[in-house]
């Protein structure tokens, strides 16, 4: 049985009826030996309710988000399909990608004031009664949500945007290219920065890379490098390894990927094999 808009349980209302069990109730019933057993199950009843309904909440809050993800993923599909090779993942990408997010945010937000406040309403509906038997029975108001990690990963891009990665130091090798061009340095700083968002339906590190990564690459390390410090072919070696494995990996974009391959053929080591 679902409960209605208060948060009531109509079969149960009856079960325990009458609830809830006013403090002075409780102590004239608590006087005589019977009525204070009494008192306290029927507390306990109570209060294993109201946590029965807290987590229903939770969980149905969960189902919500999931359905808003697939429903917001539709127009992010659309935005990604769009764009064009050369734009891909650049400002204006980035900017009518959270457009697509920003209708799913505000239903979000809304959707979350009601589940607090149906938990709150609960909450509010219980005494010092309840407050005692829930600190005999050990358990704290309101009861922990069991989904909460699995709902803020998905709910993050629409609590706080989506965020830059966190950069880590580029091998000493690379440093050292980075010492002799600046744009390079900033170039795997931008790289190692990118997020996959995770609510697309797919993002792919190579369409990335060779439509927008590499040609500056190119131009800074190689031989067609205006610095001669890093017109050799190791300094492009090593100024393409490390930016394209700095960028996030592709997700569902259709390409093998390493650990695809490897399943492929798990007796093959890829690193070794001439
Ligand atoms: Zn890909």
């Amino acid at each position: 049985m679902r409960p209605d808009a208060n948060g009531n349980d109509p079969t149960e209302e009856e079960n325990l009826s009458p609830d809830p069990i006013s403090a002075g109730a409780a102590l004239k019933a608590a006087r005589t030996g019977a009525g204070w057993l009494n008192t306290f199950v029927r507390a306990r009843k109570y209060i294993k309710r109201h946590d029965r309904l807290a987590l229903r909440a939770y969980e149905d809050l969960l189902e919500w988000v999931k359905g808003e993800r697939a429903a917001q993923q539709e127009r992010l599909a659309q935005v990604d399909a769009e764009i064009e090779d050369d734009c891909y993942y650049s400002e204006k990408h980035v900017e009518l990608q959270a457009d697509a997010r920003k209708l799913s945010a505000e239903r979000w937000r809304a959707k979350k004031r009601d589940a607090e406040r149906l938990v709150e309403d609960l909450g509010d509906r219980e005494n010092s009664v309840h407050a005692l038997v829930r600190r005999l029975s050990r358990r704290p108001w309101p009861p922990s949500n069991p989904y909460s990690s699995d709902t803020d990963a998905l709910v993050a891009n629409w609590e706080c945007g989506v965020q830059p990665r966190e950069v880590p130091p580029a091998p000493p090798a690379f440093q050292e290219l980075a010492e002799a061009s600046r744009r390079l340095g900033r170039l795997y700083e931008q790289a190692a920065a990118l997020p996959d968002p995770g609510d697309t339906p797919s993002f792919c590190a190579n369409r990335l890379w060779y439509h927008r990564v590499k040609p500056l690459v190119v131009e800074l390390a190689g031989y067609e490098a205006q610095n001669p410090k890093l017109r050799t072919t190791r300094a492009y070696d090593i100024a393409y390894q490390t930016i394209y494995k700095a960028l996030p990996d592709c997700r569902n974009c259709g390409e093998l990927g390493m650990a695809d391959l490897g399943e492929l053929f798990p007796g093959e080591d890829w690193e070794n094999s001439d």
